[in-house]
Order: structure tokens, then sequence, then C-alpha cells
């Protein structure tokens, strides 16, 4: 059940990416290749740039120095409709204008794709009523969205990006705020998207944990540079997690996946 038009993949990349707000440089000459039809996450402490860097590859933040690119193409050389038809972009809590019923919301996916000369098709009809229906909110269709509980508007939100109908999904923090049901919901939908349908997935994550489970590749970010990179198992050990998060930690199997777990050495219930 793809709704990708063209199941064309695009390889995203990062070169020299220098990015920043007003006097501050926040991402430093960062190269980075993002694997194609693979799951991203991009981990590390509070303020080391993740955000950041998202939102300079989603093109929300122009670079200061150096340049995105989807295959050879410059991202910001791109109209905003065909980056749009491209990326698919759910930033730290979205806002939409009251009184938008959950259907309305996905509906906005579809924009990209309309115009003067092409107006609201059957197309842009079905693939509304499919993102529905993948992210399993078919039901709360007629909706408003500040009626939902947050787990059922993160669903919203993904659904409306999923309309967008775009090879690569950007996402800051997907699972935030929702309790840890909800969250391994979200996950196992955008797994799903990624496994049924080839999407790119690049999600910032906090819960290292869930990274390691979900990522088959793993960027650890630190004050603004990229610290490790490659497979959870190459990237999570005891020495990265304490120069990144300056936690002191052990690292074992998870014993559902077998993926690196990180259990925190706190003060409390040492042996
Ligand atoms: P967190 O895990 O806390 O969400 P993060 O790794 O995503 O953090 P960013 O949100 O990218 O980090 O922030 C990196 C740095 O940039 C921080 O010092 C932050 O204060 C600063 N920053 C973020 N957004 C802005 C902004 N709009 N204007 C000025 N500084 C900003």
């Amino acid at each position: 059940m793809s709704l990708l038009s063209d199941n064309q993949h695009y390889q995203m990349s990062a070169k020299s990416l220098t990015l920043g707000y007003d006097n501050i440089t926040i991402i430093k000459h960062l190269d980075l290749d993002i694997p194609p039809g693979k799951i991203t996450a991009l981990v590390g402490a509070n303020g080391s740039g993740k955000s950041t860097l998202l939102r300079g590859l989603a093109r929300l933040l122009k670079p200061r120095i150096g340049t995105i690119y989807l295959d050879t193409i410059d991202v910001f050389k791109l109209s905003t409709k065909d980056v749009a038809k491209k990326l698919g972009i759910l930033t730290q809590g979205p806002v939409a204008p009251e009184g938008l019923t959950v259907r309305d919301l996905v509906a906005c996916g579809r924009f990209p794709y309309q115009s003067w000369l092409q107006q609201w098709t059957k197309e842009d009809e079905r693939l509304v009523e499919l993102a529905l229906e993948i992210t399993g909110i078919k039901y709360l269709g007629e909706r408003e969205l500040d009626t939902l509980s947050g787990g059922q508007r993160q669903r919203a939100w993904i659904a409306m990006a999923l309309a967008q109908d775009t090879d690569i999904l950007l996402l800051d923090e997907p699972t935030t705020f929702l309790d840890l049901a909800h969250q391994i919901e979200v996950l196992d939908l955008l797994y799903d998207l990624n496994q049924n349908q080839g999407r790119t997935i690049v999600m910032v994550l906090h819960d290292l944990n869930h990274a390691c489970r979900y990522a088959d590749y793993l960027v650890a970010v630190k004050e603004g540079q990229i610290f490790a990179v490659g497979e959870p198992n190459l990237v999570i050990t005891e020495k990265m997690v304490r120069e990144v998060f300056g936690l002191e930690c052990q690292v074992i199997p998870d014993p559902v996946s077998g993926t690196p777990m990180c259990i925190p050495v706190g003060r409390k219930g040492r042996k």
C-alpha cells in the first residue's frame, strides 16, 4: 500500500554545513550523508544542536556556509513546492489554527500538489484517506485537533506529513509528551512506514534505547558537531555516552531486540 508516486529515493546530504542564529554559530562545518530508505536518529545532549541541524536539513534555516543536497541539487535552488514534494517535516510542538479538524489538517499535506491549474483531485482525496487509515485515525477525521489527546494529535500531524507523499520525513522528537505506550505506537508506525513504504526517516530522539531499537543509523551530536555516526552497536558505547551526555552508564544488549541498551548509573540503587 504505497503512497509514494514515483518510488524514488533521494540522497540527502549536508556538506560543510554551518548554521546559527543572530551572532551565534550552532552547527559547525558538518558533513552528513543520510542513508536513503533507512531510519536515522539524531541524538545528543540538550542544546547540542539536534533541532537546529534538523531545521537546516528541512530548509527551515538558511546555512551560513555549506549546502544541503538532494541528490546533486542544492535544496535552496528548488522551489518551496518542489521541496515540499520531497521532504515532509514535523517540527517540535506544531500549532494549527483553532477549530481545524483532523481531516482538514491532513488535507493540508496536499497543498504542494495544488495550483491554479490543478485543484483538489480524486487522487488528493485518496491520499488523505490513506494517510488517515495508515495512521489509524480515520475515526477521528471530523474531530477538532484541540480536542484530541497528545498521542492522537501527534498521529494527525504524522498523517499530514504522510499525505504530502514525500520520500523523506524529518521529525523533531515525534514521541515528545507521549506516554510510553504511545511512544512505542508512534515509533512502530514510523518503522512500518519505513519498512512497508521505503520512506527515509530522520528523527531527533531523546531516548537512546528507543533510538537504538528503531534507527538503522545514529548521529551523535556534540556542541554542533558530529561526535559519532553509524549503526547503533558501533556508536553506543559507555565512553560515547560519557563524552556526549556526561552520563555514566552501562551498555548491555536489549533483551527484546539485542540492540544496545544504555543503563544509567545514578547514585541510587548501586550494588
Ligand atoms: P534539546 O535537546 O534541548 O531540544 P537541541 O540539541 O535540539 O536541544 P537546539 O534546539 O538545536 O538543540 O539548540 C542549540 C542551541 O541553539 C541552544 O543553545 C539554543 O539555545 C540555541 N537556539 C535554538 N533556537 C534558537 C533561536 N531561535 N534563536 C537563538 N538561539 C537558538
